[in-house]
């Protein structure tokens, strides 16, 4: 199949490109470079089945597809918030263009949509039922009010085109490939523990995450993309959960750094709880996360000790 990843160069895409090349699809990786970096990618260029072109969805494209993963937007809070109109504009403009696209050449079309869209929740663990809790004006509404309109968008061009749509809700997702520079959790600590800086937790550490490892998530997009009649949304994430204080304390211990924690501001509307319901998943998809997170961290510490 000829399949179009916008985002291709990021850190899900670069992964997603490697394990469509290997099963010998015709792969276009897309993307304008603004978080994601051609090294995540430079072990593929020697495949006749990969190409890469430098674009940014915002603007409209023309290329024959059977499939597009849409997975282009800047999905770390410091850099969605650089530029949080364009951040908008990827979810709007850029979404748009590749529904456009899907439309034409009648292609299925995946979107990465995101746990964000249920804000910071009031009901817990999260369903794919929950209409979320979402402040529209805060700092963070350029990448959750943006994702949302992604998910409306994707159902419109669904009733009234009769687009083939997926959408999947990704939770946090970690490991090697994550940008060194990348401001995330899981690359912060890792990093800054490996430097011997002080580890940076912002509030007091208690609101919690759920973190899946790259492969799991990886096999989750490919299934749901492969799955007939199911547009989801469905989550997609590890349902473990743990609060931040102990991720960083797991840090410390896993990489044996002498870093100490220090406490910093927490960051506006930062969601308290996240944990994603995966019945849903489990039923239609099969799919169950494997990788355990001491499993997951060890094997993205070994990443970044061979790039830091
Ligand atoms: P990432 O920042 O590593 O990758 C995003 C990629 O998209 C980068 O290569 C970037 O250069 C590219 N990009 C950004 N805007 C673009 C544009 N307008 N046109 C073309 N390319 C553009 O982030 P990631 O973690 O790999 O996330 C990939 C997708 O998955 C994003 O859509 C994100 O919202 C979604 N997601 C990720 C997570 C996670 O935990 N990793 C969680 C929820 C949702
Ligand atoms: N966080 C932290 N220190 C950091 C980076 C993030 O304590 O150096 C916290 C952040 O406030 C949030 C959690 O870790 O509560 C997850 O942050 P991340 O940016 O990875 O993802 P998101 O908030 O989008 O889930």
């Amino acid at each position: 199949m000829r399949i179009l990843v916008t985002g291709g160069a990021g850190f899900l895409g670069s992964h997603l490109c490697e394990v469509l090349v290997k099963a010998d699809h015709e792969v276009l990786c897309l993307d304008n470079f603004f978080t994601g970096s051609k090294r995540n990618i430079y072990h593929l260029l020697d495949f006749k089945n990969f190409e890469i072109l430098r674009h940014d969805i915002i603007n409209p494209i023309d290329v024959e597809v059977d499939q597009i993963f849409n997975l282009a937007c800047p999905a770390s809070p410091i850099f969605y918030q650089f530029n949080p109109v364009r951040t908008i504009q990827a979810n709007v403009l850029g979404v748009t263009n590749m529904l456009e696209l899907a439309k034409r050449t009648k292609a299925r079309i995946l979107q990465a949509s995101t746990s964000e869209v249920y804000g910071d929740p009031q009901i817990h663990p999260q369903r794919e039922d929950y209409w979320g809790y979402v402040n529209p004006i805060g700092v963070r509404s350029c990448y959750d009010e943006g994702k949302r309109v992604a998910e409306s968008l994707m159902m419109d061009y669904y009733r009234q085109n009769k687009v083939d749509i997926k959408i999947v809700r990704i939770f946090n997702t970690y490991g090697p490939r994550m940008a060194v520079n990348d401001g995330r959790v899981v690359s912060n600590f890792i990093v800054q523990a490996l430097k011997g800086e002080d580890i940076t937790v912002y509030g007091n550490g208690d609101q919690t995450r759920s973190f899946c490892y790259i492969s799991d998530m990886i096999l989750g997009l490919i299934s749901m993309m492969n799955l007939e009649d199911f547009i989801g949304p469905v989550n997609l994430g590890n349902p473990s959960e743990f609060t931040i204080l102990r991720l960083a304390e797991k840090v410390i211990k896993l990489t044996k750094s002498k870093s100490r924690i220090n406490f910093k501001s927490l960051p506006s509307d930062d969601p308290s709880r996240r944990q994603p319901d995966i019945t849903l998943a489990k039923s239609r998809l099969a799919w169950v996360p494997r990788i355990e997170i001491d499993e997951g961290l060890e094997r993205t510490i070994e990443y970044f000790k061979r790039i830091i």
